[in-house]
């Protein structure tokens, strides 16, 4: 089975994921925005029991307009957010694409909320 490794930019806060993500969803919204940097945040979704994760998370907590928190892991030392639990989708971590460094992971399967899509990206994101 493929095990992939998505860790933060110093490396201290790792997470390791086994098999093939659920799914890979892009996403426009402005708090994805805020968290990655870019203009939009790419989540691949594995089951809880799919991932281990390894050193040290901060957590930062936000209410998302479908009602259920958000539960956002971040390095304290870089800064990075490495993974994150909607509270809608129990059972199931959110990696952040990016994470992995890797250019060969599986691209999104569903864009969403495109009401604030950047409108500079070119056809075909999202
Ligand atoms: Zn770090
Ligand atoms: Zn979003």
């Amino acid at each position: 089975m493929i095990e992939r490794t998505a860790s933060c930019a110093c490396g201290q806060l790792r997470v390791v994921c086994r098999g093939e993500p659920k799914s890979v969803s892009l996403c426009h919204c402005r708090e994805c925005q805020r968290r990655s940097g870019g203009p939009f945040g790419v989540a691949a979704f594995f089951a809880a029991e799919a991932v281990t994760m390894a050193g040290e998370a901060s957590v930062y907590r936000r209410p998302s307009d479908t009602g259920f928190d958000v539960a956002h892991r971040f390095c304290p030392a870089c800064g990075s957010t490495v993974w994150w639990e909607a509270m809608r989708k129990p059972g199931l971590v959110a990696v952040a694409l990016g994470a992995f460094a890797d250019p060969d992971f599986p691209g999104p399967t569903q864009a969403v909320r495109g009401e604030t899509r950047h409108r500079w990206l070119p056809q075909g994101l999202g």
